[in-house]
């Protein structure tokens, strides 16, 4: 998934690499999901196409139906006898996308097979507003309807994206031509908080209806976690601001930072301060400029990457940061970037570099572990997902975490190489946190007494954050921006 076009990739903690939505879903419900939430298409066809090969269709010619949507039903099936009351399958894109036909014929078999009253659609559209005219346009959810009754689909609840209260003659007119009752067109309308949403939506009677549909007992739930939680939001004071730059090449599409994005505004949260976030180009800052970009911000981020653009750029960022006590955050290649920028200015190995970027030099102070060599291909070789880190005594990092073992999410392929650990160490790079092993190193930082708040990980701590417990090192690093 190209971070440009699809917005960044997710990863669970089993180490499945998933569309961002995931990350909203966490966020949101507070749960660790698996690779069971996320399904694409590619997934599907691999496994039937393994399938034909180990002749578990002998006989039968292998097809989209019902081969292709028996594997999707499969997925949702999946979760039957354990302990999963409630599927919820988000089918992606827009109805009538190539792409989502033979998912769309899959849960359209999945309401045939099942007991009326355990399924339910719920299908979400959009009511544009028209400024000159001053009026809700109904007719794209109504052509949306048409197009997914024709695939043999009924919606029976319409969640509809809006910028402005819909009147209650277009709900009635949604409730009419789209065969929904009026009680069942729930208006989304754009919040000022995004996690004010499921409010937004409780109040509108979106588990009432939910709960009609599906015969289950309808009761008030406890939301007064998240109330507070919003309402602590909302009274942040708005004068004040803390200016993080994001600095990395995919500038261009926010969405590729999304949960780095989120993870500063949590922070934000439990600092009582509002967070502004900018993302700068990488590729614009060089030595000349560095100062007359960087020096507007309070902090700043270094977020992960792949490639070689931009890379120059991030270095001269990390030693602006560093130079300049400016509280600083690295992730993963954040983090090498930082190491390779010590090595460089620090060490003076002019050279130095990630094996990444420069197979030839002779300081190659992130590379790739012996045991991983000789694998030239490069899909599939990641280091992913969960794994547990030990942290130093002493360190910042223990300080901000709180406790010795933490466990984060990881999705990279180069490594900080040992060699250089004994001297960067000696020249004040700290190793604050490895594996358990102590062979891979997880965390690296300055000391307290010489910068406020330089630290950096291999691993991704946006990928743990949520809104009601963010993540320790961004926490760290908004209050550090505010000292
Ligand atoms: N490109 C680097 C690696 O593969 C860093 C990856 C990342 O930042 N997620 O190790």
């Amino acid at each position: 998934m190209n971070p440009y076009e699809h917005g960044e990739v997710f990863v669970t903690d089993d180490g499945a690499e998933t569309d961002l939505d995931l990350g909203h879903y966490e966020r949101f419900i507070d749960e660790n999901l698996t690779h069971n939430s996320s399904v694409t298409m590619g997934k599907v066809y691999s496994s039937v196409i393994e399938k034909e090969r180990k002749g578990e269709y002998l006989g039968k010619t292998v097809q989209v139906i019902p081969h292709i949507t028996n594997e999707i039903k499969e997925r949702i099936y999946g979760f039957e006898n354990t302990d999963t009351d409630i599927v919820i399958t988000e089918v992606g894109g827009t109805v009538g996308d190539i792409e989502g036909l033979s998912i769309i014929e899959a849960i359209r078999q999945v309401g045939l097979e099942k007991n009326p009253e355990d399924v339910l659609y719920i299908h979400v559209t959009l009511l544009p507003y028209i400024f000159g005219s001053n009026e809700i346009k109904s007719k794209p959810t109504q052509h949306s309807v048409k197009e997914l009754q024709s695939l043999g689909i009924k919606p029976d609840i319409l969640v509809c994206r809006t910028e402005n209260d819909i009147p209650d003659s277009v709900r009635e007119k949604l409730s009419l031509f789209c065969n929904v009752r009026k009680t069942s067109v729930i208006q989304n309308k754009t919040a000022d908080c995004l996690y004010a949403v499921p409010l937004m939506l409780e109040e509108e009677g979106l588990a009432r209806e939910v709960c009609n549909h599906l015969k289950l007992d309808n009761y008030i739930p406890d939301n007064s976690k998240w109330i507070e939680m919003v309402e602590n939001i909302r009274n942040i004071d708005k004068e004040k601001e803390i200016k993080i730059a994001i600095v990395g090449k995919y500038i261009k599409l926010e969405d590729s930072y999304i949960s780095v994005i989120e993870s500063l505004y949590h922070a934000g949260f439990a600092n009582k301060v509002k967070v502004k976030v900018d993302l700068v180009d990488t590729e614009k800052i060089n030595k000349e400029n560095s100062k007359e970009i960087l020096s507007k911000y309070d902090g700043i981020v270094v977020p992960g990457g792949f490639g070689n653009r931009g890379i120059e750029g991030k270095i001269e960022t990390i030693k602006y940061a560093r130079e300049n006590k400016i509280p600083f955050l690295g992730i993963c290649l954040g983090m090498q970037m930082a190491v390779v920028e010590f090595a460089r200015n620090v060490l003076g190995l002019k050279d130095a570099n990630s094996a990444e970027f420069d197979g030839k030099t002779k300081n190659p102070v992130i590379h790739i572990m012996e045991e991983q060599k000789g694998i030239d291909k490069k899909g599939g070789t990641m280091r992913l997902g969960a794994y547990p880190c030990i942290l130093k005594e002493e360190s910042l990092a223990k300080k901000i975490y709180g406790k010795k073992e933490i466990s984060e999410r990881h999705r990279h392929r180069y490594e900080f190489n040992n060699e250089y650990r004994e001297i960067m160490e000696q020249e004040g790079l700290k190793i604050s946190g490895t594996s358990p092993d102590g062979m891979l190193v997880e965390m690296v930082e300055i000391s307290h007494k010489k910068h406020p708040y330089f630290i950096a990980s291999q691993f991704h701590p946006e990928l743990k954050s949520r809104p009601n417990r963010p993540a320790p090192l961004f926490v760290g690093l908004i209050k550090a921006c505010l000292k």
